[in-house]
């Protein structure tokens, strides 16, 4: 059974291949922190979209995060990020999917372990 997620009003699915990671991710950057989000982070391949209609894109800084919501009932959904190494380089193929945990189907994301990392200095 995959692991699966839906925003507030059902319009946006996903599904992931494994369990939650043994620790969500924190960041204290400027939309980070706004968002209040709590991060599960996945190889692309491990994530799949079952539904996408009103999902829409914000990006901001480098643009090239796309940070997905659902325009309908306003919960960010996930973002698709170059993986960047410290100091900001890419190699320009690497990515991950940083899924808002809080959507995860049966799973208490304020109850999981939390790493935070400082992204209010790192980018
Ligand atoms: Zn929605």
């Amino acid at each position: 059974m995959p692991l699966t997620g839906r925003c507030h009003c059902g319009r946006n699915v996903f599904e992931i291949e494994g369990g939650p990671p043994p620790a969500l991710t924190r960041c204290t950057c400027s939309l980070c922190s706004k968002r209040g989000h709590l991060l599960a982070y996945y190889a692309p391949e491990a994530f799949r979209v079952v539904q996408a209609d009103s999902d829409a894109v914000y990006r901001w800084n480098s643009k090239r995060v796309a940070h997905h919501f659902c325009s309908a009932c306003g919960c960010d959904l996930y973002a698709d990020s170059p993986v960047f190494q410290p100091g900001g380089a890419w190699d320009g193929v690497t990515r991950r999917i940083a899924v808002n945990a809080r959507l995860l189907d049966d799973f208490e994301a304020a109850d999981w372990p939390v790493t935070v990392i400082d992204g209010k200095h790192l980018w």
